[in-house]
């Protein structure tokens, strides 16, 4: 059998991208990418069409495929300010490869972006005064309001956007192989050898062999589990991870006109007592939509987006706290997967919606209240019910009184009539151990995106996968 030079596991931006630059870099490279999910083109959510997710099989459309979870996704480039001394959006990529080469590496891929269509113009860039004094007054209130421009794709151009680079990938002699699941890697004397993999719909344990010198897992939050499950069996060093678990929160775009007009996304951080989790605002989507997405073991999980041309009139934003444990539980993911699990039983298998003014009388939401409710939800299928069931004191008292911070920011984001759509979860496996060239414990075994915790965004995934050609180069 063929051995490659280098296998990617996934196809989201940070594989992607690794292959991008891999032909830049040197075109006589043999490099596989490995995805279980389908072609860009071939990717298509139903609930658009039926108004109600019906967990594709055998991978969720959303999270899986060419361009993984970035195909479904609002498009936000996140970009930086020059002036800053730190990188606030999208990972940590920075604390392994510094400051400054994190900034050239953002310039680089938004031009890569933009020479395959992207759009030029640059969203929060313009009303710095109007900026200011919203900071200042966030500021007042404990929060931390972070400003960068954003480059907005947009749902639809993402699509237009990936399907060009797979072409180019596949033009310029990428292999890519679609719907096949890489089951298990292969590792002997702490060395990868390559990966045991299977077609999407066969059963487990039905695998074939393929070789690779090095070996790249870019598996993303859809991949976090299996990368757990694969640390574990192969102890591949790991340290404990953060899990982030809020809500999805809907609210009228008229209550966030200015943020949505001077910066398209605001997104605040504080730290509410009593407890003091880092909480934050995430994914804001101006006249947007909430999304169903399903994950592993059939979790349904909330997120949202917006489309360049298609408007609803409500803004959607994620409300995160980010949960770290301490000896002896160290366990993120399942702590996350069990509160989804509850949540997915009180809503018959459908995300739970319920409107913060029930929260704070105590009651649940009913069907018949919503039909009436100002703020008309935008995720037909999300079923009234009570989210404070599921999820813990503390992430509820943390969101609550975060939400009464930001109202004193922006008027109306308390309002009763608000919708908070739960489970919203951010799934990191145990962070994988990695150098400064982003290798494991294991020898050749690299990991970079989301999957491994080392950024949480499109633009972070995809320099990392840049960076990660230009490692693999010099090596
Ligand atoms: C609805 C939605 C909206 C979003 N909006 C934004 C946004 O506006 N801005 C932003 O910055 N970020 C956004 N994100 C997050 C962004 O999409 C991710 O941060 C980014 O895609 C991570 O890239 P990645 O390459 O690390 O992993 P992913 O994009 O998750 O790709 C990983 C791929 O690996 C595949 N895979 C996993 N395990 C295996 C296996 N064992 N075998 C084979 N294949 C495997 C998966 O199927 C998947 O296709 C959004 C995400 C979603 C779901």
């Amino acid at each position: 059998m063929q051995k490659y030079d280098v296998i990617g596991v996934g196809m989201g931006p940070g594989a992607v991208f690794m292959a991008y630059e891999m032909i830049k870099i040197d075109k006589s490279k043999k490099v596989l990418l490995i995805e279980q999910g389908k072609r860009v083109e071939n990717r298509n959510c139903p609930i658009e069409k039926i108004g109600k997710c019906v967990k594709c099989k055998p991978f969720c459309n959303i999270t899986s495929g060419f361009s993984g979870a970035g195909a479904f996704s609002d498009g936000k480039l996140s970009l930086y300010n020059e002036e800053d001394d730190d990188i606030y959006v999208g990972g940590n990529l920075h604390k392994y490869i510094g400051v400054e080469q994190t900034k050239r590496l953002i310039d680089y891929t938004d031009k890569v972006y933009l020479s395959f269509g992207a759009d030029n113009k640059l969203e929060g860039t313009q009303y710095k005064n109007e900026v200011k004094e919203i900071k200042d007054r966030a500021k007042k209130e404990c929060l931390n309001l972070i400003d960068i421009p954003i480059r907005h794709l947009g749902t639809e151009k993402a699509h237009d956007v990936y399907k060009k680079i797979e072409n180019y990938l596949e033009e310029n002699n990428i292999d890519l192989m679609f719907e096949t699941v890489v089951e298990d890697l292969i590792i002997e004397d702490n060395t990868i050898k390559g990966v045991k993999i299977r077609p999407s719909n066969a059963k487990e344990g039905d695998t074939t062999v393929v070789y690779g010198e090095k070996v790249v897992a870019a598996v993303g939050r859809k991949g976090a589990n299996w990368l757990s499950d694969m640390c574990i069996k192969h102890n591949i060093k790991t340290e404990p991870g953060v899990v982030d678990i809020g809500v999805r929160y809907e609210l009228p775009d008229e209550v966030m006109k200015k943020i949505n007009t001077y910066m398209y996304e605001g997104k605040f951080i504080g730290r509410p007592g009593p407890f003091k989790d880092k909480v934050r605002t995430f994914c804001q989507n101006p006249s947007g939509f909430v999304a169903a997405e399903v994950y592993d073991n059939n979790l349904t999980l909330v997120n949202g987006h917006s489309y360049k041309d298609k408007k609803s009139t409500n803004t959607n934003l994620a409300l995160l706290v980010s949960h770290k444990f301490k000896h002896p539980f160290d366990k993120p993911i399942d702590y996350g997967r069990n509160i989804a699990k509850n949540l997915n039983e009180l809503g018959a298998g459908n995300i739970v919606v319920q409107r913060l003014g029930d929260i704070y009388r105590g009651k649940r939401t009913w069907e018949k209240e919503l039909k009436t409710n100002k703020v008309e939800p935008t995720l037909k299928s999300a079923v009234a019910g009570d989210i404070t069931f599921a999820l813990g004191y503390r992430t509820m008292t943390d969101i609550l009184q975060f939400i009464r911070q930001v109202d004193k920011v922006v008027e109306g984001f308390a309002n009763p009539e608000n919708l908070l759509y739960a489970p919203e979860i951010k799934f990191y496996s145990n962070k994988v151990e990695i150098d400064n060239n982003f290798e494991t414990s294991v020898k050749n075994l690299y990991s970079i995106g989301d999957g491994g915790g080392m950024t949480r965004g499109l633009m972070m995934a995809s320099c990392s996968g840049v960076q990660m050609a230009r490692i693999l180069e010099q090596k």
